[in-house]
This record gives C-alpha cells, structure tokens and sequence, in this order.
C-alpha cells in the first residue's frame, strides 16, 4: 500500500538536519520547554474561527521523551471544559486500552488534530486543519519526534494517508521517515460500534510488539533521498 504524507508538507532536508541533530545532543529540558511554548501559543491562538466557540484550547498532554504519539480528532465537550486530551468516555476507554498492554498516560504524548472544539463536535474543516496542523501538530511531532505514531480515527488517518479508509487499514502499521505509523478506529467511535471495539482492542495489542520494531528503525540520513513522503509533512 503507497505511503503518502500529506498534510504537512514534504519534510526537507533541514527539518530533517534539525531532527538528527537533536536526536544526538537532545535536551529534554529544552525539548520540554519548547513544548510548552508550543502550548502556550495554542492556547491564545485566533487563527482560525474554532477560537471564537472554544472554551479553552487543548494543546495534549504527555512527556515530551514519549516513544509512542497517540493523535485523535478534536477536542470534544469536556476537553473544551477541562483544556486535556481524551476526557471523559473516550478517555476512559484510552485509558483502558494502554493499561491491556500495561502501559499509562505517563508514558505516552496525547493531542489531536486541530486543538479546539468544532461547535456541536462537527468534523473540523479543511482550512481549519490546515492551519493547525501546520501551526502546531507539525511542530509537535517534529519536536516529540516519536518512534511511533497511533493514528486514531479517520481524521487523523487522513492527514497521514489521504484517500485511504480507516476500516481497511486499521491495524496495519507503515514504516515512513523512519518511524512507524499506525492507524486505529477512534474510541469514541468504537464506543458507539460493537465490532469496531472489538477491533479497537485487538489492534491496541498490536502496539508493544510494534514499538519495539520501532525503536530499530533507522532513522533517515540528512543526505538520503526523500523517502516517500506522508501527507503532514
Ligand atoms: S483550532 Fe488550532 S488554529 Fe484554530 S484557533 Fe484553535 S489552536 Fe488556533
């Protein structure tokens, strides 16, 4: 199946310099600073009509040495309440999937798509993705620079695989820019849908075997051909 990264952009050449570079004299507490910053800015951010309904923005959660990224759609009602990712029913359901493969919020980062509440939780728009994904998300992964990105949801899958359907290739990881790739159904979804839980648990036990694949995957060189690229960048 074609690997294709869209909604990002082509990650060049730099990005990738910048990348290798901090992998070698990472700071984690510059990384987390920065991740804050990131934050912060998203929290004040007008740059797009979501600000106008918001309550507060939700920028995500998680330690910024996580291997594992999970990214869902948009903040719901009580993420718009509580400015955190995966609140509520959705939440708890994240919760119990991590803890069927003994693992916790503490170890992973968590955020979506676009980082405010669409009014009545409508699929937030194109413009609207497009200037937050390139806004914030972008730069989040490029700063987490996670082994292994959990895709849930349609939406998310989208920005990663334009053109491909989550119920044909949920579970199937992808190797791209030397992390793994990894699409899920949404659990607000699967909430809603018996079979798709079932298949929501089965892919989430997928994950352990896979972050550890991950995590040998050799990262591109600076000077490497362009890989085939996925839509975020
Ligand atoms: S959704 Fe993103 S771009 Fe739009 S106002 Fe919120 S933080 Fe800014």
């Amino acid at each position: 199946m074609e690997c294709v990264f869209a909604v990002f952009g082509q990650i060049t050449v730099m990005e990738r310099q910048g990348r290798t570079m901090t992998e070698a004299v990472r700071d984690q507490d510059s990384v987390a600073a920065e991740m804050e910053q990131i934050a912060e800015e998203i929290r004040v951010c007008t740059k797009c009509d979501l600000c106008k309904m918001r309550t507060q923005a939700v920028p995500g959660d998680g330690p910024t040495d996580a291997a594992l990224m999970f990214i869902g759609e948009a903040p719901g009602f009580h993420e718009d309440r509580q400015g955190h990712p995966f609140i509520g029913a959705a939440g708890k359901l994240l919760d119990d999937l991590l803890a069927s493969i003994d693992m916790d919020r503490s170890q992973v980062f968590v955020t979506n798509v676009v980082k405010c509440r669409p009014p009545g939780n409508r699929d937030p728009l194109p413009d609207e993705v497009q200037t937050c994904t390139s806004n914030y998300l972008k730069r989040q992964v490029a700063l987490l620079n996670p082994r292994m990105i959990v895709l849930l949801g349609r939406f998310s899958m989208e920005q990663f695989f334009p053109g491909e359907k989550i119920s044909k290739i949920h579970g199937q990881p992808r190797q791209a820019d030397g992390r793994m790739y990894f699409p899920m159904y949404h659990p607000a979804a699967a909430l809603h849908q018996p079979r798709w839980l079932e298949d929501v648990k089965l892919d989430m036990l997928k994950i352990p075997a896979l972050l550890e694949e991950a995590k040998r995957i050799t990262p591109p060189e600076p000077d490497e051909p362009e890989p085939e690229q996925l839509s975020l960048f």
